[in-house]
């Protein structure tokens, strides 16, 4: 057998271009963690694998009502800073520094913004970061830029420097985030010298774990250089069917995580985006799930809060005014706007077992 499923290797790369998903790419380090579990479940079907490698389910399972891009970034770009920012709130603004991943996850929320601009390349991340800071010049009500992308810990170090240096020396911006994953598919990438500049500009680094298999030894190493400088380390990552639907796996990640100093903020209902449905939960589960986790662990385990990112913001279960389960549609409503989400169904949902999903632990 082969470490990946050939066939449905053959169909994704036939269909990925055509329909803008993002391709196959695993670094060295996430391949090493799935060889092992390949190696000890002699199937396709392990979180990890699920992750980086496109399964049968993934490509024949598709739903109505699926779209390309359900929380609407392309509305909330700025006339020419198209796939370079996203401004939906009025005191924080995304910066997509970079359309570039270490490695690509296949549960992905922005393959379709992603995936299009790997055909077209962005401009010089000179010029973006110029045009950014013009449009942030002009916005003095933003005090929150977050830089995401791709992973912005892919960009050389000196460009990092450069616009953390250019962000807070002109512009009204206070506050630096970043998001990666880098952590877990390029450890060594958060380098002491990368550490050090990070806890220079007291730069928030919000950290995308999905599983607690993820958190090997020099993932582990990476976070305590960061912790040994000083960095603020936050935590969040989407609720996947086949990867961490679980309680068992929920509790131990996030336990494992608040052990390493992370703190985390937000479990993501996942986008119901154009071949997401594999990893898709009904909303009654993942209310279930979260009720569980409630009742049976400590605070800092239980302390987080499950949300949906749409076009109109996060909204929580709270913010829900509809729910009709017949027709599987949900409505939110937040700051007087309401937005649809259609329901995964129910009879389509199968929850995954312990002993697959933690399969070093049997
Ligand atoms: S690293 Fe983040 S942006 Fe890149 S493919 Fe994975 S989820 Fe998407």
């Amino acid at each position: 057998m082969h470490l990946i499923d050939k066939t449905a290797k053959e169909t994704f790369n036939r269909i990925a271009k055509e329909k803008n998903l993002l391709p196959i790419k695993v670094t060295s380090h996430y391949l090493k963690l799935v060889k092992e579990e390949y190696e000890a479940l002699g199937h396709y079907r392990g979180p990890l694998y699920k992750v980086v490698y496109p399964t049968k389910e993934r490509l024949e399972l598709r739903i109505k009502n699926e779209v390309p891009d359900f929380v609407e970034d392309r509305t909330n770009m700025p006339s020419g800073l198209e796939n370079i920012l996203i401004h939906k709130y009025s005191q924080r603004a995304l910066f997509l520094i970079t359309d570039r991943c270490a490695g690509h996850c296949m549960y992905c929320f922005r393959q379709d913004v992603l995936s299009d601009s790997q055909g077209r390349p962005l401009p010089e991340i000179e010029q973006r970061l110029d045009r950014v800071l013009a449009y942030l010049k002009k916005h003095p009500e933003i005090k929150e830029i977050i830089l995401s992308g791709g992973d912005p810990l892919n960009i050389p170090f000196l460009n990092l420097e450069q616009t953390f240096e250019r962000i807070i020396k002109e512009t009204s911006v206070t506050n630096i985030r970043i998001h990666t994953r880098n952590i877990v598919f390029a450890p060594k990438v958060l380098s002491e010298k990368i550490c050090k500049l990070l806890a220079e500009y007291r730069v928030r680094i919000y950290l995308h774990i999905v599983h607690p298999y993820e958190l090997e030894d020099e993932v582990g190493m990476a976070i305590e250089r960061m912790r040994a400088h000083g960095v603020r380390m936050y935590g969040q990552f989407p609720i996947l069917r086949g990867i961490n639907d679980h309680k068992a796996v929920l509790a131990r990640l996030l336990d494992d995580l608040d052990n390493l100093n992370i703190q985390v903020i937000n479990l993501f209902i996942p986008d119901p985006i154009s071949y997401s449905a594999s990893f898709r939960l009904p909303m009654q589960r993942l209310l279930d799930l979260m009720d569980n986790l409630y009742w049976s662990t400590s605070s800092w385990v239980n302390g987080v809060r499950l949300v949906l990112d749409t076009p109109i913001g996060k909204v929580r279960r709270e913010d829900i005014v509809d729910w009709d389960k017949e027709k599987a549609i949900i409505t939110f409503q937040r700051e007087g706007k309401n937005v649809i989400y259609h329901d995964f169904p129910q009879e389509l949902d199968e929850a995954s077992d312990e002993k697959t999903l933690l399969w070093k632990d049997q």
